[in-house]
């Protein structure tokens, strides 16, 4: 008998979320403001698991849901126990707050332990199930990291499960297509990605709900290890409000001027007008390299910055040269040559930055490859350009940890790609990617030559390795990065450190993180963000075998089906044309998508490719191949049509270079048409017929 202990947490309802929800002063989110909710996975978690006792065949099976947060978090687990769950958790400590991913992970796998000891008796046939990921962090990296605390398989990003001879085989959304694994054994961490079947409560189960006891535990009960701010291995230094789209966002009313606005932007020579400009940033420079010692122009905040050049300024109006030897006297005098500019304790800190000009951090620029079928993925290429400039900046070598089983002909590739030292880890056991097996190659490699910065891709075998990886150890994690850049921090004592700046909230505000108390600072990047440099097949680089001894036991998952795109598609089209979910069905896909082609590629006289999203491509619409996105392929043509298609991020991450973005969509509030070009409001069936008309006749 299979029992389920669900984790489920309570979210700020950042659908809602207005201007006035954040702090003017500080861009942070003001929580009272918006009303809290069940995180919307979780809530699909539930429904998972329900299912999953259901067709497991088994109705005496527990589920027990799990939260972590403030007393009012008592509301998710009503909200659980009137669906599905027959005992509830709740574990709530002020001393528990602030906690990144890591010191979350740690004390939700010490409580998964309590439960499983007190309450299921210490049995070990039972699921974790939870979300995907939450809506205020979005990293997706608490549930790899409770596996790896736990030692347990992890199948990420489920859509779907059968139970089939006795066993559950789950299927998973992975790079290029879809996948159904088994755990080897149980107990198995499952993260949800989709499961569109909500459960509602009964008025009967709701009042047994608010009548139950729930079990409230606190940190004193769990002893946890690493817990709150204090056992975070990262910080939040800056949060700020997101730059405006580069897209033009206009809305067009008639077909006769979105037909004229296709053949002008076909026609015009409009370079990459999406794209974020990151060359602006100065190149780091180390401390001991620049010319004036007491330049501190590459603080991680203007503030900061803007603090060190009023302070530099008092020192050199009062003639003094040499920090070390700065007395009280000389303090008061720059107090009051500062006037209200800083106190005391921030000059001592500040000048306590001045003195340092050794980097924080040593060693090389990593990147952990990403591989199938002999081929690497276009990310791998991106990060590696990113690695090269981080080095340069930092006086290293930009290196590459790959592990697989006859991967060393790759590596010319990525020293083409600008790397310098190729770290390599064979072995048959390593032919297929499995989460447990690459986490102990790659962390092995890691852990023998510690480099200073590792950086994963943000795809789903990234998103899965990585937080594992870096659990294990014990470094700090950076989910989803789009900026990554080196600066100093010297009022805290860094020196030299990556900053790493993502999306937060859902893409309502951005966050710049550094890391703490980690001997490398680890990320993972969205692809189709960091640039690939050209191919310099004259560059030489060094290949390094790494050894590792590998076993049967290490490999968690069974793979019992893969399914992969095949086909040609020429993405190197100059148009393309996607349709998504909303295109209804196969019929309507290949009509109007295939009009819409043909009248294009006349009008334009060009080849026109057919795209799609994930959801059409998973209800059957067209083939894989055709899947435009993060886990399909990332694109960069002069335009892209996106026909009843919402806008999800894993959708926009594979048109981000894409030159004009034309969006066709019925609901007046379709995100889409916060990151588009121009879009008009209306049926595909209703638009595109006479899109096309006017097309052929204008
Ligand atoms: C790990 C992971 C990886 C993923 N990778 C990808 C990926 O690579 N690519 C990808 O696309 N997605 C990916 N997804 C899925 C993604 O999150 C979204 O679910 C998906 O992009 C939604 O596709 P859609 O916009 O077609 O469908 P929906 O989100 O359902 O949107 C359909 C849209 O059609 C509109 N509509 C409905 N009827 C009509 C009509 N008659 N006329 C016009 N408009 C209409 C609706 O208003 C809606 O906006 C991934 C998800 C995960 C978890």
């Amino acid at each position: 008998m299979s029992n389920y202990i669900v984790l489920v947490k309570q979210v700020p309802d950042v659908t809602q979320i207005t201007d006035n929800a954040f702090d003017p002063e500080s861009g942070t989110l003001i929580r009272t403001r918006l009303a809290s909710v069940i995180n919307e996975l979780d809530a699909q978690a539930l429904a998972f698991t329900n299912y999953m006792r259901k067709v497991g065949g088994d109705p005496q099976s527990k589920i027990i849901a799990l939260t972590m947060g403030p007393p009012m978090a008592e509301e998710v687990l009503r909200y659980s126990l009137s669906r599905a769950a027959d005992t509830v958790v709740l574990l709530t400590d002020k001393a528990l707050g602030g906690a990144d991913t890591v010191a979350t992970a740690n004390p939700l796998a010490f409580a998964i332990k309590k439960i499983v000891k007190d309450i299921l008796n210490c049995g070990n046939d039972y699921y974790i199930v939870t979300g995907m990921q939450s809506v205020d962090g979005d990293t997706a990296q608490v549930p790899p990291q409770i596996a790896e605390e736990l030692a347990l398989p992890c199948i990420a990003y489920v859509t779907g499960t059968e139970f089939k001879n006795n066993r559950f085989g789950f299927t998973r959304i992975i790079s290029g297509g879809s996948q159904t694994v088994a755990a080897k054994k149980l107990p198995a961490v499952i993260t949800v990605a989709k499961y569109e079947y909500p459960l509602f409560a009964t008025f009967a189960r709701t009042r047994w709900a608010n009548k139950t006891e729930f079990i409230q535990w606190t940190s004193d009960d769990i002893k946890a290890p690493i817990i709150g701010v204090k056992g975070s291995k990262t910080s939040v230094i800056r949060v700020f409000p997101p730059g405006k789209s580069a897209r033009k966002c206009r809305q067009v009313s008639d077909v006769k001027t979105l037909a004229k606005l296709i053949v002008d932007s076909y026609s015009s020579e409009n370079a990459n007008v999406g794209k974020a400009d990151s060359s602006q940033t100065p190149r780091y420079v180390l401390p001991e390299r620049r010319a004036d010692r007491f330049d501190r122009s590459f603080e991680g905040t203007q503030k900061e910055q803007q603090d060190y050049e009023i302070l530099v300024e008092k020192l050199k109006e009062l003639g003094i040269t040499d920090i070390s030897r700065i007395d009280d006297a000389d303090r008061q005098n720059i107090l009051a040559a500062a006037g209200e500019h800083f106190h005391k304790k921030a000059l001592d800190d500040m000048l306590n930055g001045l003195k340092l000009t050794e980097p924080s951090f040593r060693g090389e620029v990593w990147v952990v490859a990403e591989h199938s079928d002999g081929t690497i993925h276009p990310a791998t290429f991106e990060l590696i350009g990113k690695a090269r400039e981080l080095a340069d900046s930092l006086q290293t070598k930009a290196g590459v940890a790959i592990a697989g089983y006859q991967i060393e002909p790759m590596a010319k590739e990525l020293i083409a790609a600008g790397a310098d030292n190729i770290y390599i880890t064979e072995d048959k056991l390593l032919s297929v990617f499995d989460p447990t097996a690459y986490r102990k190659a790659i962390a092995d490699c890691i852990s023998t030559h510690w480099p200073q910065i590792v950086l994963y891709a943000a795809t789903p075998q990234g998103r899965m390795l990585a937080p594992m990886v870096s659990y294990r150890l014990g470094c700090g994690l950076t989910a989803d990065c789009t900026g990554l850049d080196i600066r100093d921090n010297s009022r805290n004592g860094y020196i030299g450190i990556l900053l790493q700046t993502r999306p937060a909230l859902g893409g309502n505000v951005m966050a710049t993180i550094r890391t703490k108390n980690s001997k490398s600072q680890m990320a993972t990047a969205r692809p189709g963000v960091m640039k690939r440099l050209p191919t310099d097949n004259s560059r030489k680089g060094k290949v390094i075998n790494h050894k590792i001894r590998l076993t049967d036991d290490d490999i968690s998952l069974q793979i019992l089906k893969t399914e992969l795109g095949t086909g040609d598609v020429n993405f190197a089209a100059d148009v393309i044309v996607s349709g998504g979910k909303g295109m209804q069905n196969r019929d309507n896909y290949e009509r109007l998508v295939g009009a819409f082609c043909d009248s294009l590629s006349k009008k334009l006289d060009t080849q026109v490719e057919r795209g799609a999203s994930r959801a059409a491509v998973e209800q059957g619409f067209v083939e894989h191949v055709h899947q435009v996105g993060q886990t399909g392929t990332s694109i960069g043509p002069k335009l892209y049509f996106a026909l009843g298609i919402s806008g999800a991020i894993q959708h926009m991450i594979g048109v981000a270079n894409t030159e004009t973005i034309i969006a066709i969509n019925s609901d007046p509030n379709a995100p889409i048409f916060k990151q588009c070009d121009y879009y008009i409001v209306g049926t595909v069936e209703d638009i595109v017929p006479n899109l096309v008309q006017e097309l052929e006749t204008e």
